[in-house]
């Protein structure tokens, strides 16, 4: 039955079924950006071919039913990751943005020598803003280690939070290994040394249920290209009274309430933080990649995607030859390897010439490559579609790149 419930999945997404040369694609990159389902293609499709037209603004009736489509997906975000208010929902370009958003809507708020927690996981998108956050206010940045085993060093985070930082920056899901971090307990750990925290969602939102009461953080982002639907659109989730305090990293045109020649006045939120024309057919896409979440990714979906990434780890395992990455077995939705001491990059173009497609590199984590002392890594992902199958076939591209290699 799960066999079933997964190959109705797999039918929905229109790009699975192609050819690659004499291979059929096998999608190991989910990671980097998820394939998307035929009602997101239909729901963008159906914004331009019937309701285009500028959000917010116009007394006109195509105005009214973007903006109704735009603003009910707001709804639809407050429900799914269960915010308090539709108001702490921020629509941004992706985490990137998102996270730029609140490194820099912070300036104000830090000092010369505030103390900035960074996961060591963390993607560059949660590093970057920070150390530029960092030259702007004289705040100091130290990572929080990881174990032998890649998971995050509890006893020195708990060290750290001694420090009283001002700032916790976390990962739910690492995006190079698929280690999960205990977010609710981090959080609360810090929430209660003071510190504001922020959980970089983007691995996480299409694997696991995200419940903002139940994680309790200041602020949690995510990208819409990683959990089936469009580009060019992410979130920001900010606790109301935290989010209003946000200096605005962007103005013009429908953040304000007045505008004189003497001074601006901004908007209150949402809109006080989504300067200029939003991605309206983005939004609208997100808005059935949620649908599409919240019919498809049943308990059931959960097991079998949770099922076929121990087959994957196993099957790897099995191959020989092979290292794993802080491997464990509740990591969710990715693997990292190495085939013994080949370059990453040879073992993915090798693997591509069989329509195998696998990430390899720093995966935007160089400073986690540098504590594992690796250039770099391969990584296979998975997703909601993902079967058995394409396990095999990407376990039988690699023994022959083994073969070929070794
Ligand atoms: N954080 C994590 C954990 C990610 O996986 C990614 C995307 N690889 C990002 C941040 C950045 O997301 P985006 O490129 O969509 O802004």
């Amino acid at each position: 039955q799960a066999f079933d419930l997964n190959s109705q999945i797999r039918s929905q997404f229109p790009t699975l079924t192609q050819m690659l040369g004499d291979y059929p694609l096998c999608y190991l990159d989910t990671a980097a950006t998820s394939q998307k389902p035929q009602c997101v293609l239909d729901a963008m499709a159906q914004y331009y071919l019937h309701d285009n037209a500028n959000v917010h603004r116009a007394a006109h009736q195509l105005s009214a039913r973007a903006t109704s489509s735009y603003e009910n997906v707001r709804d639809q975000l407050q429900l799914f990751i269960n915010a308090k208010r539709r108001e702490e929902i921020i629509f941004t370009h992706g985490t990137t943005e998102s996270i730029n958003l609140v490194a820099f809507g912070l300036t104000p708020q830090l000092k010369s020598g505030d103390l900035i927690l960074i996961d060591s996981a963390a993607h560059h998108a949660n590093i970057v803003p920070w150390q530029e956050l960092a030259k702007r206010t004289g705040a100091i940045i130290k990572p929080i280690p990881l174990t032998q085993d890649c998971r995050l060093d509890l006893n020195a985070y708990q060290a750290l939070l001694e420090l009283k930082p001002k700032v916790v920056a976390l990962c739910h899901v690492s995006n190079a290994l698929g280690t999960v971090n205990p977010v609710v307990e981090l959080v609360r750990q810090a929430k209660a040394q003071g510190a504001l925290t922020l959980v970089d969602g983007a691995q996480a939102v299409a694997h696991l249920s995200v419940d903002m009461a139940a994680i309790d953080c200041d602020f949690y982002v995510f990208s819409g290209h990683k959990m089936y639907g469009p580009t060019g659109i992410g979130v920001l989730y900010g606790r109301f009274e935290i989010l209003d305090t946000l200096t605005p990293l962007l103005t013009g045109g429908e953040m304000i309430k007045r505008v004189s020649f003497d001074g601006t006045e901004f908007g209150s939120l949402p809109n006080r933080l989504e300067a200029g024309t939003p991605p309206i057919s983005a939004v609208i896409g997100l808005g059935a990649a949620i649908r599409f979440l919240q019919l498809s990714l049943t308990l059931e979906v959960k097991a079998h995607e949770a099922e076929l990434l121990q087959y994957l780890q196993n099957q790897l395992r099995a191959l020989g030859d092979v290292h794993l990455y802080g491997a464990h077995s509740d990591n969710i939705g990715a693997i990292a390897f190495n085939l013994a001491d080949e370059h990453h990059q040879d073992v993915g173009i090798l693997l591509d010439q069989q329509g195998v497609a696998v990430r390899c590199g720093h995966h935007c984590a160089m400073p986690l490559m540098q504590t594992l002392n690796l250039k770099g890594c391969c990584r296979a992902s998975i997703g909601i579609y993902t079967n058995k199958t394409d396990i095999d076939r990407f376990i039988a591209a690699l023994a022959s790149v083994k073969e070929l290699l070794l």
